[in-house]
Protein backbone atom coordinates (compact mmCIF):
# COMPACT_ATOMS: atom_id res chain seq x y z
CA UNK A 1 0.00 0.00 0.00
CA UNK A 2 2.57 2.71 1.33
CA UNK A 3 4.70 1.82 -1.97
CA UNK A 4 2.35 2.11 -4.52
CA UNK A 5 1.48 5.41 -2.93
CA UNK A 6 5.48 6.75 -3.79
CA UNK A 7 5.38 6.06 -7.09
CA UNK A 8 2.21 7.68 -8.19
CA UNK A 9 4.07 10.56 -6.26
CA UNK A 10 7.12 10.69 -7.89
CA UNK A 11 5.18 10.57 -11.48
CA UNK A 12 3.49 13.58 -10.61
CA UNK A 13 6.07 15.35 -9.10
CA UNK A 14 8.53 14.71 -12.96
CA UNK A 15 6.06 15.46 -15.46
CA UNK A 16 8.45 14.71 -18.46
CA UNK A 17 4.76 14.64 -20.46
CA UNK A 18 3.38 17.16 -19.10
CA UNK A 19 5.88 19.69 -20.93
CA UNK A 20 5.51 18.04 -24.19
CA UNK A 21 1.44 18.29 -23.94
CA UNK A 22 2.01 21.91 -23.48
CA UNK A 23 3.66 22.39 -26.42
CA UNK A 24 1.39 20.49 -28.24
CA UNK A 25 -1.90 22.25 -27.14
CA UNK A 26 -0.16 25.80 -27.97
CA UNK A 27 1.50 25.64 -31.74
CA UNK A 28 3.59 28.46 -32.59
CA UNK A 29 4.44 29.71 -35.86
CA UNK A 30 7.31 32.48 -36.53
CA UNK A 31 7.19 35.41 -38.35
CA UNK A 32 9.74 37.38 -39.75
CA UNK A 33 9.82 41.38 -39.71
CA UNK A 34 12.39 43.25 -41.49
CA UNK A 35 12.91 46.90 -40.41
CA UNK A 36 14.79 50.09 -42.74
CA UNK A 37 18.19 49.25 -41.37
CA UNK A 38 17.89 45.96 -42.72
CA UNK A 39 17.62 43.91 -39.14
CA UNK A 40 15.14 40.87 -39.01
CA UNK A 41 13.19 39.91 -36.06
CA UNK A 42 11.51 36.22 -36.04
CA UNK A 43 8.62 36.90 -33.11
CA UNK A 44 6.40 34.05 -32.49
CA UNK A 45 3.18 33.96 -32.45
CA UNK A 46 0.18 31.57 -31.94
CA UNK A 47 -1.09 29.80 -35.04
CA UNK A 48 -4.61 30.96 -34.49
CA UNK A 49 -3.51 34.39 -33.26
CA UNK A 50 -3.50 37.40 -36.27
CA UNK A 51 -0.20 38.53 -36.72
CA UNK A 52 0.71 42.27 -36.71
CA UNK A 53 1.23 43.72 -39.99
CA UNK A 54 4.40 45.77 -37.78
CA UNK A 55 6.89 44.64 -35.31
CA UNK A 56 9.39 46.75 -34.07
CA UNK A 57 12.95 46.34 -34.51
CA UNK A 58 14.15 44.71 -31.19
CA UNK A 59 17.94 46.39 -32.22
CA UNK A 60 17.30 50.00 -33.05
CA UNK A 61 13.37 50.42 -32.62
CA UNK A 62 12.60 51.19 -35.63
CA UNK A 63 9.19 49.40 -37.09
CA UNK A 64 9.96 46.38 -39.13
CA UNK A 65 7.67 45.07 -41.93
CA UNK A 66 6.48 41.82 -43.36
CA UNK A 67 7.85 42.65 -46.95
CA UNK A 68 11.70 42.79 -46.87
CA UNK A 69 11.87 44.38 -50.12
CA UNK A 70 10.20 47.84 -48.66
CA UNK A 71 10.38 47.84 -44.54
CA UNK A 72 8.35 50.66 -43.55
CA UNK A 73 10.13 53.99 -43.15
CA UNK A 74 10.91 55.26 -39.77
CA UNK A 75 8.08 57.49 -38.70
CA UNK A 76 11.12 60.17 -37.68
CA UNK A 77 10.59 63.22 -40.06
CA UNK A 78 7.05 63.42 -39.54
CA UNK A 79 6.62 66.91 -37.83
CA UNK A 80 8.84 68.74 -40.71
CA UNK A 81 6.81 67.35 -43.26
CA UNK A 82 3.60 68.45 -40.82
CA UNK A 83 5.54 72.10 -40.66
CA UNK A 84 6.23 72.48 -44.12
CA UNK A 85 2.87 71.66 -45.23
CA UNK A 86 1.51 74.18 -42.76
CA UNK A 87 3.64 76.86 -44.03
CA UNK A 88 2.56 75.88 -47.69
CA UNK A 89 -0.86 75.66 -46.55
CA UNK A 90 -0.73 79.49 -45.43
CA UNK A 91 1.44 80.78 -48.48
CA UNK A 92 -1.60 79.20 -50.52
CA UNK A 93 -4.12 81.24 -48.53
CA UNK A 94 -2.31 84.43 -48.35
CA UNK A 95 -1.98 83.62 -52.43
CA UNK A 96 -5.77 83.28 -52.78
CA UNK A 97 -6.97 86.59 -50.92
CA UNK A 98 -4.45 88.78 -52.91
CA UNK A 99 -5.81 87.02 -56.06
CA UNK A 100 -9.27 87.92 -54.93
CA UNK A 101 -8.56 91.27 -53.70
CA UNK A 102 -7.15 91.76 -57.28
CA UNK A 103 -10.34 90.24 -58.81
CA UNK A 104 -12.65 92.37 -56.88
CA UNK A 105 -10.54 95.89 -57.55
CA UNK A 106 -10.86 94.59 -61.65
CA UNK A 107 -14.27 94.26 -60.82
CA UNK A 108 -14.90 97.35 -59.11
CA UNK A 109 -12.50 99.88 -61.71
CA UNK A 110 -14.80 98.09 -64.81
CA UNK A 111 -17.86 99.49 -62.74
CA UNK A 112 -16.75 102.78 -61.95
CA UNK A 113 -15.97 102.90 -65.83
ZN1 LIG B 1 16.51 47.31 -36.90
Amino acid sequence: MAGGNAIRGTRVGAGPMGESERGESAPRQRVSYWCANGHESRPAFALDAERPESWDCPRCGLPGGLDEQAPPKAPRNEPYKTHLAYVKERRSDEDGEAILAEALAKLRAKREL
